[in-house]
């Protein structure tokens, strides 16, 4: 057989329903309807790190595409006010971790719990990293009244759902 030519087949477009989330609630307060909007402002990720000196931990917020510079803060540790890590990223959920002081640098990979540097510094002095997962906060308004609600939602929130827990909240109360 010769000269078989394959057309392109046609592929039928099926549109799946997008479901509707509704962004606008009722207000329990002053009984408006559509009057309340949430918003939801992401919060990053956190990292840790120990002092290889005083174990005191320095809390930052990990940007995703800058450096960050953690300086112990306690006044009675021969690392005060120095650089004891050095945080980038690298690619995707893999960050390069310098020492403050050997400048020693470790590939690690996130989340981390505890873990070192393993850098030239003695073993029990090396820096060691933590991450904490993002919160995020979520804001209820009613433009209507003066009621405003803030609350922790977690990644898989959706406005409906803070609503639903602020109505929780709401009626808890009463
Ligand atoms: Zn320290
Ligand atoms: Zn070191
Ligand atoms: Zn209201």
């Amino acid at each position: 057989v010769v000269g078989w030519k394959l057309g392109r087949r046609r592929r039928k477009v099926v549109r799946m329903p997008k479901k509707r989330l509704p962004k606008t609630f009722d207000c329990p307060e002053c009984g408006k309807t559509g009057t309340i909007g949430v918003n939801i402002a992401p919060k990053n990720p956190l990292i840790i790190a120990k002092c290889g000196e005083c174990a005191k931990e320095v809390v930052k917020e990990f940007l995703g595409d800058k450096e960050i510079a953690f300086e112990c803060q306690n006044e009675k540790c021969p690392n005060y006010k120095q650089t004891i890590s050095l945080v980038r990223p690298f690619s995707g959920n893999v960050i390069i971790a310098e020492c403050g002081k050997c400048h020693g640098k470790t590939l690690l990979q996130l989340p981390l719990e505890d873990a070192p540097i393993n850098c030239s510094c003695e073993p029990q002095k090396q820096v060691r990293l933590s991450t904490r997962p993002a919160e995020r906060v979520a804001t209820l308004i009613c433009g209507s009244c003066a009621l405003t609600c803030y609350l922790l939602a977690t990644p898989a929130d959706e406005p409906v759902d803070i609503y639903g827990k602020f109505l929780d909240r709401y009626y808890g109360k009463r």
